[in-house]
């Protein structure tokens, strides 16, 4: 019962705060900036309310003037956070608002409630918040803002502070600083390392690491897309199985290391025959499957063709011997907007087997 209603708080609570919004997994250094600038925005929201009100009931002698400031801070801190939850794109201008009135407010706290000897403590924070949201640039300028307005304002007002407290506080803020600088420099360098590292990854289970074409997963996905288009733009498209023949005599003959080194150069030949809008895959150990745009049946047998004459003549050296290959076509088109990936490919697998059957190194349509 407790746990039911600590899950449905819980969930009530990311509502309120926009967390249901969803970021991209490696976007999580994004997701705490956000998350870091909705709950400043809430603390500011808040307390500021109740230095405000405290003054009102007589529990702190904030003086009226910075009380009404904090009123007025707290209400657009509200505004702040209520924009944020509404357009997260907004982030960098919230946050940026945010450490600008922050540093406002601070300034007429470090004026106007001169019997608080910590009050410099609340520039600490704003410099955190900058670096942490917006980044080294803006931590940087904060922190050389918050030390020009607290030595300025120790020259014109009487801010009741002793020497020792003043330059304590400026030296702690430039360490303070500096430290957090070399956090962000590093926290940045890991984050664009991390997401180059992902993009290779992503790279390299979609690329089929021997042949150097897209893998079948891959060539599924992008075949799908192909046909969408196709059917949309009403443009003709063709599907190609292609397998090399007799290629386990070639691995048992000669050994696997020289059947790698065929397939490689198979995918070699086909790609030379194929244009740049084709789409090459392999699918299976010595199978490839070819999707060709905006080609109807004619323009497509003349690629098959193209295709099984350039494997015939590609061949093989190996030891002063000429390795022959060739492989057999299975070829379809898609026959209405309503053809899928999957019939395409159960017509040309059918074909294909057709082209074994009729003694190989030959196209067949179906
Ligand atoms: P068919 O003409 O009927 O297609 O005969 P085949 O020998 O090509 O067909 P089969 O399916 O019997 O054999 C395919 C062979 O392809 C068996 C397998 O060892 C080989 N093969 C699959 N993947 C690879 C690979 O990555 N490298 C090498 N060297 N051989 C592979
Ligand atoms: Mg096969
Ligand atoms: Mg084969």
């Amino acid at each position: 019962m407790i746990c039911g209603l600590k899950k449905s708080v819980f969930i009530a609570l990311n509502r309120l705060l926009g967390d249901q919004i969803q970021f991209e997994p490696l976007e999580s250094l994004v997701r705490f900036r956000h998350s870091l600038l909705k709950y400043s925005l809430l603390v500011a929201v808040f307390s500021a309310l109740c230095v405000a009100v405290m003054y009102d009931l007589g529990l702190h002698n904030t003086g009226y003037f910075h009380s009404r400031v904090n009123y007025v801070y707290s209400i657009s801190s509200l505004a702040l956070f209520i924009w944020i939850i509404r357009s997260p794109e907004r982030y960098k201008q919230v946050a940026l608002l945010l450490v600008s009135i922050s540093m406002v407010v601070f300034t007429s706290a470090l004026i106007f409630v001169v019997e608080d000897q910590f009050r410099i403590v609340w520039f600490y924070i704003v410099v955190f918040v900058a670096y942490m949201t917006l980044g080294n640039r803006a931590g940087i300028i904060t922190s050389i803002l918050s030390i020009i307005i607290i030595l300025i304002s120790d020259g014109v007002f009487e801010l009741a502070l002793t020497r020792s407290t003043l330059q304590g506080a400026i030296i702690g803020l430039v360490i303070s600083s500096a430290l957090a600088s070399i956090h962000v420099l590093i926290v940045s360098d890991f984050e664009k390392k991390l997401i180059s590292k992902n993009r290779e990854l992503e790279v390299l289970a979609t690329i089929d690491g021997l042949t150097g074409v897209v893998n079948k997963r891959m060539f599924s996905e992008m075949a799908e897309k192909y046909i969408e288009t196709a059917s949309r733009k009403n443009n003709p498209l063709s599907f190609l199985y292609l397998d090399l023949d007799h290629f386990k005599k070639i691995n048992d003959e000669y050994g696997h290391h020289v059947g790698d080194t065929i397939l490689i150069k198979f995918a070699d030949v086909v790609r030379e025959c194929l244009r740049k809008s084709d789409l090459l895959g392999r699918v299976g150990g010595e199978e490839f499957a070819v999707i060709l745009f905006d080609a109807d049946l004619n323009a497509a047998k003349l690629v098959a063709e193209k295709i099984r004459a350039a494997v015939e003549i590609s061949g093989y050296q190996y030891e002063n011997q000429r390795v022959q290959i060739t492989t057999s076509i299975g070829m379809t088109k898609m026959a209405s907007v309503t053809d899928t990936l999957e019939s395409m490919q159960q017509r040309a697998d059918q074909a294909l087997y057709k082209a074994k059957a009729s003694g190989r190194n030959r196209i067949e349509v179906l």
